[in-house]
């Protein structure tokens, strides 16, 4: 028998006629959520399987019925029960390209994986993987997307508008989420995203009243620009760092060859457009190879002009760099092969209901 008044009785999720009481802390504090064994059963094998053994007088009790002393989060539960309880409050988890969604369920898709409630780890992990592009032209139609939201700003607008991140997918929280609820198709467009933001950009530090100023090598004050991206850079292990800093290494390394590549133009002059194209790739850091190269790969000039040959080459070798690029990235940030390990003839697709970009 526990003493009543340690815990903290969750204001719903706590039935009068719940027959066992899971108690999990949280900030210090044991929350206590009284719920029913006969609900929790029919959603998750492992809680059927916990509750048919056998009661004994060994066994806790709270409020006059079994008691479980869960080692999870209070938060990370109480979000799994709301969603057993209360089904609407996925909904909104499940809006596709929610940002804050990989901070927001991660708790919620791990104790669905932990506990085996399927239906809700399905869900949540179809919803994560349809979000991230798993293609060069999806991952190019996010892009044009988050340009058109870039330029919908309105300068001078309040502060919190131009922070254009508020509307896009965040790529540390997804890498953490990816790692750990093990989702590594989301990695290789999750880490190139990180490597195209400064390290400099911190999305909380941002947002703090007074962010610290920051200096570049030469002590010049790093000012963030309205409608520049931000990453949550704390949230990164070190094996995380280390595969941001080696993919980072990789692609300059491409980019450098793809400049040194021998490229003849009939103008032969100091103001070559051709070569002028072929050095933008390396202006940086942070650079974004991919959209670099679809740049040089869009330009073009007049058919008479002596650059025209050579440019139309160029932009030919930079898309299919780009291609080659794409699918390298796996490779470069050294990411886990995609391999499935599920392995219980039970696949992880299911039918989401996708609406085309819609924004405020
Ligand atoms: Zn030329």
């Amino acid at each position: 028998m526990v003493l009543e008044d340690e815990f903290v009785r969750h204001k719903d999720l706590y039935y009068a006629d719940g027959s066992v009481v899971l108690l999990a802390a949280h900030a210090g504090k044991t929350h206590a959520f009284r719920v029913h064994k006969s609900v929790l059963a029919s959603h998750s094998k492992v809680f059927a399987d916990m509750f048919v053994l056998p009661s004994t007088a060994e066994n806790e009790t709270y409020d006059g019925v079994d008691s479980i002393q869960m080692p999870d989060d209070a938060k990370d539960l109480e979000d799994l029960l709301r969603a057993l309880y209360y089904p609407g409050t996925i909904l909104s988890m499940l809006e596709n390209r929610n940002p804050l969604a990989a901070t927001k369920y991660k708790g919620i898709l791990l104790l669905s994986q932990k506990y085996f409630v399927r239906v809700l780890q399905k869900l949540l992990r179809a919803r994560f993987r349809a979000d991230w592009p798993s293609t060069l032209p999806e991952w190019d139609r996010l892009m044009e997307h988050y340009a058109s939201i870039s330029a919908s700003i309105i300068p001078q607008h309040d502060a919190a508008s131009q922070f254009i991140d508020n509307r896009m997918l965040e790529p540390a929280s997804a890498i953490r989420l990816a790692r750990e609820a093990n989702i590594p198709e989301i990695l290789p467009a999750a880490f190139y995203m990180l490597s195209t933001i400064s390290p400099f950009m911190d999305f909380d530090t941002l947002r703090s009243p007074n962010p610290p100023p920051l200096t570049d090598s030469q002590g010049n004050v790093l000012l963030w620009q309205p409608g520049e991206r931000s990453a949550r850079w704390g949230l990164l292990t070190s094996d995380d760092w280390l595969c941001l800093a080696r993919g980072r290494h990789c692609m300059t390394d491409f980019a450098q060859t793809f400049e040194a590549q021998e490229s003849q133009c009939m103008c032969d002059s100091q103001n070559c457009i051709q070569l002028d194209n072929k050095k933008k790739l390396l202006k940086g850091p942070p650079q974004d190879f991919l959209r670099v190269l679809k740049e040089i790969g869009s330009q073009t000039t007049l058919q008479q002009y002596p650059c025209y040959n050579s440019l139309q080459a160029l932009g030919s070798r930079s898309l299919e760099t780009r291609s080659v690029l794409w699918e390298n990235l796996g490779y470069y940030f050294g990411l886990p092969e995609v391999v499935d390990d599920q392995n219980d003839g039970d696949s992880d697709d299911i039918a989401l209901v996708e609406s085309e970009f819609i924004d405020g």
